[in-house]
Formats: structure tokens, sequence, C-alpha cells
């Protein structure tokens, strides 16, 4: 192939974006076929299963409640006899990737089609990648069928995530798009979509981070329209392209060392674009452009730390004794990245994000 050419998939979701585009719920319910939905959250956002499942109202087929970080196999295994036993004939997940991942579990052995509201920006309603957990071991693949067959992206319904979960959930979907711009099979669609989110998500983040409590201000709206907007294009690349070193490294250190998911993508991105950034220069000049900055390895670091995000390992409850075995784990697999892994450099890499360093 010509190092021009390329191949996009573009996955058949249906995205309905727009507050209250909640809705539209029932009408997008009997556009998948279906006609009593099984509603899913995570014990925190039972208030939001609940609306969801009033909403419904006869066609409620039950609320499944037990969503959890990572998927657990044993909430995986009740949702799916919960689904079958109360005659459910689609699943409604509203929440993060969690209670969207406990879905694609469920999708994975029965045929049931997703409606996905997303109320954080991580992105996994757009792919096909799905993650579960067995006797402590994350499996993750990819599955067409885990694809949810729509999503209603409502921005009111992401005003009560916190300050603080909004930046580390935006900092984790620019991850996403920044390593599009640098990933192996990317394409000039991908390109505009990663510009377009982080740019989304640099005008967004400020805003939400500053509002007061309660806030509920023309310039708070647009900022979490912005942020939701952010996370769909940022969730596509994702769903779109191959990630690199950033990706691999976030999922074997958050793996080994029971690190939080969205904060150790936070802290991790600016290492991760500086250890790459000579080996990729229109990327960086793209990702820096869409951030606002001159460099993007500091402009996302500024973007996180401006807005009260962490940005050591070490406020992360990482221990530095070990980071030498967490460098051990990245050197094993080897995967296409614009810089070949070198561990001297690999070391350095996470000694700066463990101290929390600005790259230079
Ligand atoms: P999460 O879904 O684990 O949510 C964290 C907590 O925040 C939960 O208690 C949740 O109920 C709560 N919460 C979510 N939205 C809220 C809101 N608007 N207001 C108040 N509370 C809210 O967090 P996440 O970062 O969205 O997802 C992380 C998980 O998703 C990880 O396991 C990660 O591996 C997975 N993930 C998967 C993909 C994929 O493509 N498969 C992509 C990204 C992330």
């Amino acid at each position: 192939m010509n190092a021009n050419d390329f191949v996009f998939i573009g996955r058949p979701a249906r995205v309905i974006f727009g507050n209250d585009s909640i809705r539209h719920l029932e009408r997008e319910i009997d556009l998948v076929g279906a006609r009593r939905a099984l509603v899913l959250c995570t014990p925190q956002q039972r208030d939001a299963g609940e609306m969801v499942a009033q909403r419904l109202g006869a066609r409620c087929a039950g609320l499944f409640d037990q969503a959890a970080m990572h998927v657990p196999i044993e909430a995986a295994r009740e949702a799916r006899e919960t689904a079958r036993r109360l005659g459910a004939d689609c699943a409604v997940a509203i929440g993060g990737g969690s209670t969207i991942g406990l879905g694609k579990a469920i999708s994975l052995e029965s045929p049931l089609p997703i409606v996905a509201i997303p109320t954080t920006y991580a992105g996994s309603e757009m792919t096909t990648i799905f993650g579960i957990t067995e006797g402590g071991l994350k499996k993750t693949g990819r599955d067409e069928r885990v694809l949810p067959r729509t999503v209603i992206y409502d921005p009111q319904l992401t005003l009560g995530l916190p300050a603080s979960m909004s930046v580390t959930s935006g900092m984790n979907a620019i991850a996403h798009a920044a390593e599009g711009f640098y990933s192996v099979n990317t394409n000039p669609v991908i390109d505009l979509m990663a510009q377009e989110g982080i740019a989304a998500f640099a005008r967004a983040l400020p805003v939400i981070a500053h509002a007061a409590p309660g806030d509920r201000g023309e310039a708070l709206l647009q900022a979490r329209r912005d942020a939701l907007y952010g996370a769909w294009l940022c969730g596509t690349v994702l769903a779109s392209v191959d990630m690199a070193l950033h990706h691999k490294l976030c999922h074997t250190i958050g793996g080994s060392f029971n690190l939080p998911h969205a904060e150790t993508h936070t802290v991790i991105l600016p290492h991760a674009l500086a250890y790459n950034a000579p080996a990729a220069p229109e990327a960086m000049a793209l990702a820096a452009k869409a951030l606002g900055g001159r460099s993007a390895p500091q402009a996302a670091y500024d973007l996180a730390r401006d807005n009260g995000a962490p940005v050591s390992l070490r406020e992360l409850g990482m221990k530095e004794a070990d980071l030498d075995r967490a460098c051990d784990q990245a050197m094993q697999n080897q995967y296409p990245n614009p810089r070949a892994l070198e561990r001297t450099a690999l070391r350095q890499l996470l000694q700066d994000a463990f101290e929390g360093n600005r790259p230079d």
C-alpha cells in the first residue's frame, strides 16, 4: 500500500445527541425492534437507573444496579440471567465505561441490542472492545456483537459528574484521540475527528473544573455539551484505529498495580507524548494545535494540572519500588509505536510520571 493509502471502517451506531435527548429513548427502543428493556447502572447511579426505568414504565423489564469497575464475570453472569428471567429483549446501559461494559458482556453471549446512555467521557459506547474480569485477571477483546446499536448523548445527564472526574475522564478521552494521530492505521477522517474532539475538551474542561457548585449557567451548559461531543469523537477514534504506547502502558500499570483508570491515563499522557514526540512531529503539531499550546506534551500536562487533576503516579498510590517491574512489563510486548521501545528511555518516562515532572 502507498504511504498515503488508508482503510476507513465506519461502524453502524446510531447517535442521538442533544439536551434532553433522553426523551427519544422509547422511540429508539422501538427502532432496535425491542419491547422490554433491562436497565443497567451502578449502585452509585441507582437514581439515574430509576429515572430511566420510570420513563419506560411497562416497557422496563427490570433494573439491574450491580455494574462495577472492570466488569466482574459474576456480575455479567447475574445480569445475563436476570435479562433471561425477566424476558428482556434489549439492555439500556446508563453510566460510564463500567456500566456500558456490563451491557457489552451481556451481548457477548445473548443477542440483546444495547442502547447506551453515557454519563462520562470514556468512550466505550463507540467501540467493539470488551473487558471481563475473572479470578483477578481482566480479559479484553474485540467483537462486533458488543457494539451498542444506539447511543443517546444527553449533556444534561452529565451535569452531576463531579468536576474532578470530568477532568480525568476528559483526559482519558483526549488520550484516545492523541494516539489516533500517530496510529499505525490512522486516516484523514480520524485526524479530523481527533482534532475536533481534543479541541472540544480543551475548551470545556477549564469551564467545568472552575464552575461553582450548582452552576447551571449558559457557559457551563455549553461546556458540558462540548465535552460530551468530544467524548463521542474521541471514542470513535479509539474504536477505529489501533492505540500505541500510552494505552499499552496504562493497561499494564493500571492492571498490575490496581491504579484508577481515568487518573492513570491523565498522568501518563504527557509523558507518553513526550516519548513519541521526536518520532511523530506531524502528530504532535496536530495535537498541540487542538490543545491550544505550542508543545503537545506540555499542553496536555498543563490542562490536567491547571484543572485540578493528579499529575503523578505517586499521588495515585503507586510505589517507586515498583517502577522497575512496571518497566519490565511494558517492555515485554512489542507493538506498533512511532518510536521503538527503549528500556532506558521508558524507565525515565515512568520516573517522570511517578514524580509528576512537567515534560521538557
Ligand atoms: P466508571 O464507569 O467506572 O464510573 C466511575 C464511577 O462514576 C461509577 O461509580 C459511576 O456510577 C459514576 N458515574 C458515572 N457517571 C456519573 C455521573 N454523570 N454522575 C455521577 N457519577 C457518575 O468510569 P469510566 O471512566 O467511565 O469507565 C472506566 C471503565 O471503562 C474501565 O474499566 C475501562 O477499562 C472501561 N473502558 C472501556 C472502553 C472500551 O472501549 N471497552 C473504553 C474506555 C473505558
